[in-house]
């Protein structure tokens, strides 16, 4: 299991050794073929910071030779913001007074309808931790009603057990996205107060469970600026390579969520991610992991998004809303999950990603097990 790789390599993770690299091992790393763990050490070091020119342009060949100029669009669709856990960045924490719902199935569909005429055929189910209110056999109701109107399906909700993933994998799932957060062990029990999501092990194995369960993609990553955010983006890249390595036929892709402002007050005592950084980071974890999607979300500015675009990312969200319901007119609009910091249309997305000569892709992906999926 991968916690092994973590215990084995948190020694060397330390502050000197981040220090210890200079320009020449990073240059070392820009000419090698295939990178190892160390290799990725050395992109994500101090040293590398004067070379986001050269790997940038290595990342950029990468991602054409491996994906074209093609980027991979979707949207997320909250179905419930009920919460039993009390994550100290989220304002969804079940100790936030914020308005809760849950949309019914038919509303589900109503959203699911509104979100599909916007051209969109890859939809992201969302739900905060209840079991009582949004557990597995809700999910999977609302997954068999919005399953003939999408391309794929994704879930990015608590983890669940391999059974439960089987299930829903058999009523339409495609992709699992679950991030651990912070690698960091006592950083997570420091911003998991309370409820299960305290369980880091659990969390941690979900993405095996979902492989195990029959999932075809796993979304993992870290939320960076929680803890130190170079250990968090090397345990990341190095989780990705261990499920590439142990589930070949999976596709695994990692995303790069920031902190983003949101209903409470919490502070991250860790560094903040610069933009810089955030940089360094999309372009270490390109080079370590050529034929890895990279997720990049409605969290980041519109600038942002439009100069991290030929730099390694394949996939991006369009549209986005964090609250439940909202995209019809349905009245049942609970809290939203966090700011969204690029609010444009799916049609001004699309002029933009087209305007920086890439091909904007509604559909990478058909589910084939429902035959009357998007009419085919
Ligand atoms: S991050 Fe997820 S589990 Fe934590 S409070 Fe928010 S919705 Fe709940």
């Amino acid at each position: 299991m991968f916690y092994e790789q973590i215990t084995e390599w948190q020694p060397r993770l330390t502050e000197s050794n981040w220090a210890s690299f200079r320009g020449a091992d990073v240059e070392r790393v820009l000419a090698r073929e295939t990178l190892r763990p160390q290799d990725l050490a050395v992109l994500l070091s101090p040293a590398a910071l004067s070379y986001l020119e050269p790997m940038a342009k290595k990342a950029q060949a990468l991602t054409i030779r491996n994906f074209g100029r093609t980027m991979g669009l979707f949207t997320p669709l909250y179905l419930a913001n009920f919460c039993s856990n009390q994550c100290v960045y989220c304002s969804f924490h079940a100790g936030n007074k914020i308005v809760r719902c849950k949309l019914t199935v038919e509303q589900a569909l109503k959203e699911g309808k509104a979100i599909s005429s916007t051209g969109l055929q890859h939809l992201l189910l969302l739900t905060g931790e209840s079991r009582t209110q949004s557990g597995p056999a809700y999910m999977e109701e609302c997954v068999h009603a919005l399953r003939p109107m999408f391309a794929s399906l994704g879930l990015e909700v608590y983890p669940l057990s391999t059974e439960e993933y089987r299930r829903l994998y058999e009523a339409g799932i495609d992709s699992v996205t679950l991030f651990q957060e912070t690698y960091d062990e006592i950083t997570y029990a420091e911003v998991h107060p309370a409820g299960p999501k305290r369980n880091y092990h659990y969390r941690l194995e979900a993405p095996d469970r979902a492989c195990e369960a029959g999932i075809s993609a796993v979304n993992i990553g870290a939320l960076l600026g929680l803890s130190d955010w170079r250990r968090d983006a090397f345990y990341s890249a190095l989780h990705a390579d261990y499920l590439q390595r142990t589930y070949p036929g999976v596709e695994v892709a990692l995303s790069v969520p920031r902190l983003r402002p949101y209903a409470g007050s919490f502070h991250s005592s860790a560094a903040p991610v610069t933009d810089a950084l955030f940089v360094q980071i999309i372009l270490a974890y390109r080079l370590f992991l050529p034929r890895a999607g990279l997720t990049l979300s409605t969290r980041e500015s519109p600038q942002m998004r439009e100069n991290l675009l030929p730099l390694g990312i394949t996939r991006m969200s369009a549209g986005a809303l964090t609250s439940v319901g909202g995209y019809s007119d349905t009245a049942n609009v609970g809290s939203a999950q966090f700011e969204i910091a690029d609010e444009r249309s799916v049609p001004e997305v699309v002029r933009m990603i087209r305007a920086k000569g890439y091909l904007p892709s509604f559909c990478d992906w058909v589910n084939m097990r429902e035959k009357d999926a998007v009419g085919l």
